[in-house]
């Protein structure tokens, strides 16, 4: 065994694999940049206190922190999600509203790890602050919905509800919490003593002792005020006039506080039900005030890489060998010269991928690097090519030309034959910005 390993819950994301990841990232990245969403990166790490006063009775603020104090005595935690970094930005640097933005990184919670459950896991995340629109929330709804689709993935069903907000929440807190008490003795052993923190978080778990209690709980959307009725109204119009169906769950609730109004999550119907949450957000108009800035709504949701990709692997779309970068062109040397510097050179510069072979090794091993490599076509310089200037041409993958597959061109016309060869265009002059 290797002298280190990997931490327990991390994952190392190797080639052909990490073409996924890439391939993820660019379909998100396009779907939400067409609605005008742009790229925020943030610290991996912020002061503790930022998510303890977003999450105080969550589990992942309370449990599943990496905390530490770093070399200047500050009290550090790695992220364990993304709202209250962006949100922290926010305050501090009032963009014009709506602020629409998005970000991708690794986030962190010391969890049990399992399939789909890590303590170091990537996450898209978008973010819409500054508007309270019911149609902002159908905007960023479909974001995801569109993204899931676009990846491929067609078992994915949309969870919805509405927490409400502090005009009804606080009732129905009530209401819940003395329905609750009524059944504090068939609870699990966790909410029977942690029932009157938060009552909301009891349907969210998991436990079968809570979920048969909840089932028959009030329902926060029999209790929604006035202008939260219309807001969930007009939300549940919105997707409808766009097609996109979706599940009411009056048990959604959130992993954290500062939620309000519509709740959302997505699940993969081909994945297991302990890993079958492959995004979720919702709206958070009290986050904003709560972290210091003035009263201003937002809405966001984040979706989990890793997730994704077993959802992907269960339905079988978005394979590696689909969306790997394959090679153009293995450029093979062994007149000793400098051809394989140079060509290989031109080719990049014409914007082909291309390779070449290293180490001075014998023709053999470098043809057999070149079929290896998976490229179309190698270029060849033995000592023939190389005194006549010329370079051979050989299709890798059988077809046209020679006896051997190969032909000859001149050096100069390399390049032109390699892109005709690949049916490519002839390259345009380089966009250079001076
Ligand atoms: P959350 O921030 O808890 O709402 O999670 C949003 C999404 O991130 C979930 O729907 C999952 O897809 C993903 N996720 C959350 N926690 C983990 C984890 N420990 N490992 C992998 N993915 C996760």
């Amino acid at each position: 065994m290797p002298e280190f390993q990997r931490p327990t819950g991390t994952q190392d994301i190797l080639p052909p694999e990490s073409s996924r990841w890439d391939a993820m990232v660019a379909r998100f990245a396009v779907t939400v940049e067409a609605a005008g969403y742009g790229l925020v990166l943030g610290p991996l790490f912020e002061d503790v206190a930022l998510f303890q006063r977003v999450g105080e009775s969550t589990d992942v603020v309370r449990k599943q922190m990496y905390d530490f104090e770093d070399k200047g005595g500050r009290r550090i935690a790695l992220r364990p999600e993304v709202t209250a970094s962006i949100v922290r930005v926010y305050v501090d640097k009032r963009p014009t509203t709506p602020w629409k933005v998005w970000s991708v990184g690794p986030n962190f919670r010391y969890e049990s790890p399992q399939a789909g459950r890590y303590r170091q896991f990537y996450q898209l995340d978008i973010e819409a602050i500054g508007s309270a629109d019911p149609d902002l929330d159908v905007e960023i709804i479909s974001l995801g919905w569109n993204f899931y689709a676009a990846l491929g993935l067609r078992q994915v069903t949309l969870l919805l509800n509405s927490l409400g907000d502090g005009a009804c929440r606080p009732a129905y807190r009530e209401l819940l919490r003395s329905y609750l008490d009524e059944h504090r003795g068939e609870l699990c052993d966790e909410h029977k003593v942690r029932l009157d923190e938060n009552p909301l978080r009891i349907l969210d778990c998991k436990d079968p002792a809570c979920v048969a209690v909840t089932a028959n709980a009030p329902r926060q959307l029999d209790h929604l005020c006035e202008p939260c009725q219309a807001h969930f109204d007009r939300v549940r119009r919105g997707l409808d006039s766009l097609g996109i169906p979706y599940q009411i769950d009056s048990r959604l609730v959130r992993g954290l506080d500062y939620y309000t109004r519509t709740t959302f999550e997505y699940v993969a119907l081909a994945l297991d039900a302990a890993q079958n949450a492959i995004g979720g957000g919702g709206r958070y108009d009290g986050l904003v005030e709560e972290m210091g800035g003035p009263p201003t709504p937002g809405i966001g949701f984040a979706v989990g890489i890793e997730r994704i990709l077993l959802a992907c692997d269960a339905e079988g779309v978005l394979a590696s060998a689909d969306v790997a970068p394959v090679l153009d062109v293995f450029v093979v040397d062994f007149a000793g010269g400098e051809s394989a510097v140079t060509l290989t050179a031109e080719l990049r510069a014409a914007g082909l991928r291309a390779d070449r072979a290293f180490d001075g090794r014998s023709p053999r091993a470098q043809l057999k690097a070149a079929d290896r490599s998976g490229a179309r076509l190698a270029l060849i310089v033995g000592p023939d090519e190389a005194a006549s200037d010329r370079v051979a041409i050989k299709d890798l993958r059988g077809g046209e030309a020679g006896e051997a597959g190969q032909e000859t061109v001149t050096k100069a016309d390399a390049v032109a034959e390699v892109r005709r060869r690949l049916g490519k265009r002839p390259a345009s002059a380089p966009n250079v910005t001076k």
